[in-house]
């Protein structure tokens, strides 16, 4: 539920609120706002009832949040999200932001390399993971730490800012103290105790749909990390399992327009690992931004046909070009703008 004070409503009045919230057995979680202030009502897991809070001095109204996600929601909050960066990026306002980098830290030059070339081409975030998750063993697993250093030089180095994926908690801790943006893939999207943590870990995180999650299951997993306290997530759309064997997973458009009515969350859209091949990844990633997504996800790799992993839906440096002029026009005809490249 969601508590709604009148314009004016002193802090006496907003704490009272609070007080009987609590002394009702729930949290509440005061949101000034530019006009008033709401007081979310949370640890509830069914209907609160709010007649002891109606009739206190202040209170507006109460609003039963309906969906079984809450602060994630568009009941809860109408404005957008929007991510802010010490650089002056952002994710979630009309920029549309570009993140871009190989699927794995290959090496110190490699990354450089990466981080160089996508950078020239107007990319705001180097990606690249240095813990990898993959279906083998015996696949290429990542430079764990060293890939991290990487990164960080590579981001001394362009002033690109890092976004990368945690796979476990002792990952996580050091991901979080390096990244700009921690990842967590779509295998780990229902891990429950791992999206506990994110809500600690200090930074934003892009949380990616599961294989075959639900655009609920999505929200409900960002729920956990805003509930335990961290207000900055952004949500991918990677594509979802289907019988369909023609691209390496169904990427979900549609999933951008629900959650901007559902959610206040940013949505970025990842066509690489929801095609699964190089060809398409073009034409998806304008799509994408015509539906309005706030950001794209690309791998690039200044040699994809070298790539540890993912080269076939890896784009080179030349496609990328060709994306970027595209998604350039395409986000100024649905009233965005390409986040501009940095200095
Ligand atoms: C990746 O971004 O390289 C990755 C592993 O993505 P996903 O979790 O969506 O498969
Ligand atoms: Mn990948």
């Amino acid at each position: 539920m969601l508590v709604v004070m009148r314009r004016g409503a002193t802090a006496e009045e907003v704490q009272q609120v609070c007080d009987v919230i609590e002394e009702m057995g729930y949290q509440a979680r005061p949101m000034p706002g530019a006009g008033r202030t709401s007081v979310g009502v949370v640890g509830n897991d069914g209907r609160v009832d709010a007649s002891r809070i109606i009739p206190l001095a202040g209170v507006q109204e109460c609003i039963h949040v309906t969906k079984p996600y809450k602060q994630v929601s568009r009941e809860w909050k109408a404005d957008h999200t929007v991510i802010t960066f010490a650089n002056g990026a952002s994710i979630g306002g009309t920029d549309v932001a570009v993140m871009a980098g190989p699927c794995s830290v290959e090496g110190e030059t490699e990354i450089l390399e990466a981080a160089r070339a996508v950078k020239a081409v107007g990319a705001g975030f180097l990606r690249g993971g240095a813990y990898k998750p993959r279906s083998s063993p015996y696949s290429f697993q990542g430079l764990g730490l060293k890939g991290l250093e990487f990164l960080a030089c590579a981001r001394d180095e362009t002033g690109l800012l890092i976004i990368t994926e945690a796979m476990d908690p002792e990952g996580l801790a050091a991901v979080s103290e390096m990244a700009d943006v921690v990842q967590l893939g779509a295998r780990n999207m229902q891990n429950y105790s791992l999206l506990k943590l994110l809500g600690k870990c200090g930074k934003p995180v892009l949380l990616k749909r599961g294989l075959s999650a639900t655009i609920q299951e999505l929200l409900l997993s960002a729920e956990y990390i805003l509930d335990a306290g961290n207000p900055d997530v952004i949500l991918c759309e990677r594509g979802i399992r289907s019988f369909d064997t023609s691209t390496r997973n169904c990427f979900d458009l549609a999933a951008i327009a629900v959650v901007h009515q559902l959610s206040h969350l940013p949505i970025v859209a990842d066509p690489s690992h929801g095609t699964g091949h190089r060809a398409y990844v073009p034409s998806m990633a304008r799509a994408a931004i015509a539906a309005g997504a706030d950001g794209l996800l690309i791998e690039v790799h200044p040699t994809p046909e070298r790539a540890l992993s993912d080269g076939a839906q890896t784009v080179s440096v030349t496609e990328f070009e060709a994306i970027m002029k595209d998604a350039s026009i395409i986000a100024q005809a649905v009233g965005r703008r390409l986040a501009p490249a940095i200095a």
